[in-house]
């Protein structure tokens, strides 16, 4: 197993145990995430209207499936809580059991033969739209274009720390329970770090 899968399941490890014991923690961060929820639910009623058809010809039935080919993708600390938090036990415990096999493909670990393991996939996932799909479907629609440049602000909104956001809260939320994980990148990325300096949000 390597450092990455060991990372993974350390955090989900972490996050799921913590939920299970601490329901009333739990309630509070499923209504801290609300907001985020139905943002995502919008993204993917975006993309299942614009994009599901391109992607499955492109990437399923031609086997490309370019998005998920990186063996190494990036999953933030509160994407881990907002999984743990839409999931029963049972499918986080399939999703360590499967971190803990050999991934001997040259595909994400995550990914089964009808997509993705999450049930709602790491941010940085749900928002990547290839150069080839991007351009068949948006180059000749200005207004699928500014649609998706509001959702792309908006994702600002709960991920990026030029303001207070909703993944440094939940990273902050497990730090003061005593946690820490190498998935924390808005408390440990040097980069994240002078974003929230630069703010004025830490010293
Ligand atoms: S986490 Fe899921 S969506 Fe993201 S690359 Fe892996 S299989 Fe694909």
């Amino acid at each position: 197993m390597n450092a990455y899968h060991q990372e993974q399941i350390e955090a989900f490890k972490m996050v799921s145990r913590h939920l299970e014991s601490h329901p009333s923690d739990r309630r509070d961060l499923w209504a801290l995430t609300a907001d985020y929820r139905r943002f995502r639910a919008e993204v993917a009623s975006f993309l299942s209207a614009h994009f599901s058809k391109i992607c499955t010809q492109t990437c399923y039935q031609n086997r490309l499936s370019a998005c998920c080919s990186r063996e190494g993708i990036i999953t933030f600390f509160a994407d881990v809580v907002v999984n743990v938090l839409v999931s029963s036990s049972r499918q986080i415990e399939d999703l360590i059991t499967h971190l803990r096999e050999p991934n001997t493909g040259f595909k994400c670990v995550y990914l089964a033969e009808n997509g993705c393991r999450w049930k709602l996939k790491p941010i940085v996932c749900e928002m990547f739209l290839c150069d080839r799909a991007q351009h068949t479907v948006m180059a000749d629609n200005p207004n699928l274009l500014g649609h998706w440049a509001q959702l792309e602000e908006k994702r600002k909104r709960y991920t990026w720390p030029d303001q207070p956001v909703l993944f440094d809260k939940l990273e902050a939320h497990f730090i003061t329970a005593g946690f820490r994980s190498t998935l924390m990148y808005l408390h440990t990325s040097p980069g994240l770090l002078k974003v929230k300096q630069k703010a004025g949000l830490i010293d």
